[in-house]
């Protein structure tokens, strides 16, 4: 599959909306969409300049928080993310449905017959969805559930023949694990977290995806690493009901335990707070480190409230890659 990331195609950042749009609960399956416009067959060079302009017409015309789809296929059948696989898509009719199913859109208009190269790239899609949504085995039309005539005639009988992938070769296992590469997992917590004044809180995850195998609940879990590894790694939250100048930290630690002893702190990586607006901090940081010994230490995430009241976090999630040293 070649995914283009947003980064690639220059994505606009994505607004935040009044009600959160991230959604990462369970899907039924994908929802497959048209432009519902005619469209003129271009080189693929330019392709990533239509998508461009798509996301600003949903943004600017439309007034969303960012372009409606999760994905969109070109007709050189490549993937780009559009909203991706962590958040609500507002292509499907309502909110209901949007959560229901993914959006992936052709990039094929009511003109024209999808190519073999579009339908290739919409099924990568789809199986994208599956293995790294995740989501169930159901592949619809906007049609379905929604009075529209997207996503056209032809493209929903080949939905309808449940998207066979042209000259019926199996999907290629793109998201295996190769040789050499590195873990890579995907933490989230589920549940508001709160944060007392002046306390270190560490993390606890309940929520993860490891790559290829879907999400998975877990028991809720401190530990994001365990022994000698060489790791990268992405922490993301959100804090509500913040003032002008209220501070917020965070910082991954190393602990470490001997033998028959509680963990104990043994080293920690802290950043001061970024700023925030509207009374809700976005805080992303990215550590690069190195994990020793053996699995006697173990990396964790903490957060400090450096206010004089509780705040609430409402989405935490960590993207870790990892390499055995
Ligand atoms: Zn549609
Ligand atoms: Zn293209």
């Amino acid at each position: 599959m070649d995914l283009i990331p947003r980064a690639r195609w220059g994505a606009r950042a994505w607004r935040e909306p009044s009600g959160s749009i991230r959604y990462a609960g369970p899907r039924k399956g994908v929802k497959v969409h048209y432009l519902g416009t005619p469209y003129s067959s271009r080189p693929h060079a330019q392709c990533a300049a239509y998508v461009r302009q798509l996301q600003a017409s949903h943004m600017d015309g439309n007034g969303w928080s960012d372009i409606g789809y999760s994905l969109l296929v070109c007709e050189h059948g490549s993937v780009f993310e559009g909203r991706g696989l962590q958040r609500r898509n507002s292509a499907n009719g309502n909110t209901s449905l949007n959560e229901q199913h993914y959006a992936v859109c052709a990039l094929h208009g009511t003109n024209g017959t999808p190519g073999d190269a579009l339908l290739r790239g919409l099924r990568d899609a789809i199986d994208h969805c599956r293995t790294r949504g995740p989501a169930g085995s159901e592949i619809k039309g906007h049609r379905d559930g929604h009075p529209t005539a997207c996503p056209g005639d032809a493209l929903y009988a080949w939905v309808r023949a449940d998207a066979p992938r042209p000259g019926g070769s199996p999907s290629p296992p793109t998201e295996q694990p190769k040789e050499g590469r590195p873990m890579d997992r995907y933490y989230e917590k589920s549940k508001p977290l709160t944060l007392k004044p002046n306390v270190w809180t560490t993390v606890t995850w309940d929520r993860f995806h490891v790559q290829g195998t879907g999400w998975t609940e877990k028991k809720a879990e401190q530990t994001l690493l365990k022994g000698a590894h060489a790791f990268v790694l992405g922490v993301g939250f959100r804090v509500g009901g913040l003032e002008r100048g209220d501070e917020v930290q965070v910082r991954i630690a190393r602990n470490h335990r001997k033998a028959g002893e509680d963990w104990k702190r043994a080293k920690s990586w802290p950043i001061g707070s970024p700023v925030h607006a509207g009374g809700r901090g976005h805080f992303v940081h990215t550590w690069p480190g190195m994990l020793p010994g053996s699995d006697d230490n173990r990396l964790v995430v903490d957060l400090l409230n450096v206010t004089d009241r509780d705040l609430t976090v409402d989405e935490l999630v960590a993207s870790l890659l990892a390499w055995p040293a």
